[in-house]
């Protein structure tokens, strides 16, 4: 089986071919250095992600802050982490680079506010 894939390593975008049989990466062509070859890897073996979005704020001047995650996530639980991360709230004031939820889902990684809200 055959895969088609963009690496988003770098702006160059080179589009990339993965070849897959019983689920091993047999080769990969079209990437332009190593980092191609890595991505295109990773994207069928363990696909992640960085996550981005916001979350509920109590007594903020703003009704949500932007949050992000501290590194990248499993693609497979990125709903489960957005389920944690809209069913919680947290309290003004928020600093730039507060952990609002540390470990989420025992990932290993920090969700943290990329704005501030110094509250009402
Ligand atoms: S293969 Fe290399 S040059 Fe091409 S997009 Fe990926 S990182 Fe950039």
């Amino acid at each position: 089986m055959k895969k088609s894939l963009i690496c988003v390593s770098c702006p160059l975008g080179c589009p990339i071919e993965v070849e897959i049989e019983n689920g091993e990466v047999i080769s990969v062509s079209g990437n332009t250095c190593k980092r191609g070859d890595a991505y295109a890897r990773a994207e069928i073996t363990n696909p992640v992600r960085s996550l981005t979005t916001s979350i509920k704020v109590e007594d903020g001047c703003h009704p949500v802050v932007p949050v992000k995650s501290s590194g990248p996530v499993p693609k497979d639980k990125m709903f489960e982490c957005m389920q944690v991360i809209n069913s919680a709230t947290v309290k003004a004031p928020v600093k730039i680079g507060d952990v609002v939820i540390k470990n989420i889902l025992g990932l290993g990684v920090d969700i943290v506010a990329t704005n501030c809200d110094c509250g009402k």
